[in-house]
């Protein structure tokens, strides 16, 4: 993108996050998910990172929150609620790490990691141990004082409870820091942050509720959370039976580790979550994120990542801010099951019924922990539902383990140069005619073999005399193009784990399995790749043939239909098959295809092998081999294996009782070998 269109991008980037983050923080409604909506943020990001000229004040990159409502009071934080930063993959971590250890060299980091909580971020502040005020983020800076309504969530104390001084020593606390707590709590003031949460089993019973009473359902638990704790009337408030989580304590009581504010927060009466943990080293915050993300459906509410501290609290002015948020925190997120990313091309499949099925071509993008790059329309109607153009940014998901869909477009992000997607006039596969079945939506192809000869011609490539793939038989082939996965054999060479996994019949072996088998065949023999090509009249022994005599693939896709015909064992009529087959546009489409998807074939050293372009014809029965051993043997030395004598032929090997073309050798003069004289050749 040059700096032109990243400008217009930038804009229509920030017009439509600015949209969504009105709705999401000031209304508490939402069009797209959250995740949705970070990976458009996420782009604007980077765009600004490419071109840092074009960020402006303006720029949702640039702030830390909504404006909170008019009708609740002010509150300014002591200290800002801050912003924490991003990390999506284990080498955003090991980044993290390093960018901190620039600044401390000879520092060793060890953690503090937690669960990240999808609620509502609080401070809540104790004067002499009294519960005074409670207030929402805000902007970070400003919040919005909903103390009323916190008092109606049971696990925020209202008062604190008093620790004894055994129970402060026990977590490692001096005696001035217990001196300097108890002060904080009998005469000063003490200040708690953390997550007022909705769990999913109130969210499931309130939503049944509001069923029956025939109210609006609640969305999800987060919004659910920021709705009930601005609701002007705390009755409403209390209802919705919200839960709460401490997870710092903001004011200086001279602790030394994150961990201990954890702790301490517990004995003066905080739930606190009981998963949380001390890392000694990067590699653990990653497996705690890893173990959590795999368990994620476990905890009682929902989460979307893990937060890592440096757990030493002297570290973390040394630190500071940067930018929003915290240098020596990260929210290392799960992977996110919605992202934007942009449909570059629609390709057309033809199904078992000849009907022609879209696949969305997608710019590669991370979602659900694995990598896409295409997705079934299913058919034309979902295409029109979606309102889907060539070119449009689109909102991608995969959740769980199933298999990714568009399932939104964002059509304002459009730039005018999208296209309409039209169904082909004729077959993308054999191309026949294409028509419109009168009175359905559905488009097909008019030949009613091309599902069954593709099919067949995809399952002789993976066949064993061909390409011998392993575990790729017709129905697992079936089941591939039945979603797009394939549309040829090329195809095959595409495949990816991250494609098969959320396919039936896949579990993680056998999707290691089959890419492994496709990878252990992406070098073959000139033959079977010739035999695989599924050319009519071409069998296995035409292939051999082919291979030897022309060497490589580009001799035979060059040869004239003369040289063709003048081959020994290929009559006019293969000839002219062969002929036309490399004669078709779309045959050779599908050979730069596979050499482009990493199909390599073995190369044939043809001239450094004994019997290297010589013609041998058989004649009587040989007491060393059979005849077919004979012939493997032949080739095998790079030589040929005609079945009759002709002036071309260079030796006739003659074993017991030869007949014919024995004399027809003597006639030509062509000189005839007996069977040890031949055993002494092939030695
Ligand atoms: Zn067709």
């Amino acid at each position: 993108m040059d700096k032109e269109q990243a400008k217009k991008r930038i804009e229509k980037l920030k017009a439509e996050i600015a949209h969504h983050r009105y709705l999401y923080h000031v209304l508490d409604k939402q069009e797209i998910s959250d995740a949705a909506l970070d990976s458009l943020k996420n782009e604007l990001f980077k765009q600004e990172m490419e071109y840092p000229e074009l960020i402006t004040q303006d720029s949702p990159t640039q702030r830390i929150g909504g404006k909170p409502l008019a009708k609740f009071k002010k509150v300014t934080h002591s200290q800002p609620m801050l912003s924490l930063y991003d990390a999506f993959s284990k080498q955003d971590m090991y980044d993290w790490e390093n960018r901190m250890k620039k600044i401390l060299p000879s520092q060793e980091f060890s953690y503090y990691a937690e669960l990240k909580m999808d609620g509502l971020a609080m401070s809540l502040r104790y004067e002499a141990g009294i519960f005074v005020q409670g207030a929402t983020r805000g902007d970070g800076k400003v919040g919005e004082d909903v103390t009323q309504n916190l008092k109606t969530i049971d696990a925020i104390p209202l008062v604190l409870r008093r620790p004894s001084e055994r129970e402060l020593k026990v977590i490692g606390l001096d005696d001035e820091i217990i001196k300097k707590f108890f002060y904080a709590f009998d005469r000063g003031v003490i200040e708690v942050r953390g997550e007022a949460i909705m769990t999913l089993n109130v969210l499931k019973e309130l939503n049944e509720k509001y069923a029956r009473e025939g109210k609006a359902l609640l969305a999800n638990p987060r919004n659910a959370a920021a709705g009930s704790i601005r609701q002007l009337d705390p009755k409403i408030t209390a209802e919705r039976k919200l839960d709460f989580y401490a997870y710092s304590l903001i004011t200086d009581l001279g602790l030394t580790e994150h961990e201990q504010e954890h702790e301490l927060a517990k004995l003066i009466g905080f739930k606190i979550l009981a998963i949380n943990k001390f890392c000694k080293n990067i590699e653990e915050v990653i497996e705690f994120h890893d173990f959590e993300e795999r368990n994620k459906d476990k905890v009682p509410f929902e989460c979307d990542g893990v937060v890592a501290m440096v757990n030493d609290l002297a570290l973390w002015p040394k630190l500071g801010i940067v930018g929003k948020g915290p240098r020596y925190v990260m929210a290392y997120k799960f992977a996110a099951e919605q992202v934007t990313t942009k449909l570059l091309d629609v390709l057309w499949q033809v199904g078992r019924t000849g009907t022609l099925t879209p696949t969305a071509v997608l710019e590669p993008v991370r979602v659900g922990g694995v990598t896409v790059s295409q997705s079934t329309l299913h058919n034309m109607d979902e295409i029109n539902r979606l309102g889907l153009k060539i070119g449009d940014t689109i909102i991608l998901e995969r959740a769980g383990d199933v298999i990714p869909k568009v399932v939104q477009v964002l059509p304002k992000l459009r730039i005018g140069k999208e296209k309409n997607i039209e169904a082909p006039k004729q077959c993308p596969i054999c191309n026949s005619e294409v028509v419109r079945v009168p009175g359905e939506v559905a488009f097909r192809c008019t030949n009613k073999e091309c599902y069954a000869v593709n099919m067949r011609s995809m399952s002789h490539w993976a066949s064993k005399g061909a390409m011998d793939i392993d575990g790729l038989g017709p129905k697992i082939i079936e089941q591939l193009m039945k979603i797009g996965l394939v549309r040829t054999f090329a195809d095959f060479y595409k495949l990816t784990l991250d494609d098969l996994l959320p396919l039936e019949r896949f579990a993680q072996k056998s999707a290691e399995n089959l890419i492994a088998a496709i990878d252990a065949k992406r070098e073959v023999e000139l033959s079977k790749f010739i035999y695989g090509l599924g050319i009519r009249h071409v069998g296995e022994e035409t292939a051999i043939d082919l291979a030897n005599h022309f060497g490589n693939l580009d001799n035979i896709k060059n040869a004239k239909l003369e040289d063709l015909e003048k081959l020994s064992d290929v009559g006019p009529i293969m000839a002219k098959s062969i002929y036309d087959w490399f004669s078709n546009p779309k045959h050779l489409d599908l050979l730069d295809e596979l050499k482009n998807n990493g199909l390599k074939i073995k190369k044939i050293e043809q001239k450094d092998k004994k019997l290297a372009n010589k013609i041998f014809v058989l004649t009587g029965s040989l007491e060393s081999f059979t005849r077919d051993e004979a012939k493997a043997k032949i080739r095998g030395l790079g030589g040929d294996v005609s079945s009759s004598v002709s002036k071309n032929t260079d030796y006739v090997v003659a074993g017991e009782e030869a007949g014919s073309k024995l004399d027809k050798a003597k006639t030509l003069g062509v000189r005839v070998l007996s069977e040890s004289e031949f055993l002494e050749m092939i030695k």
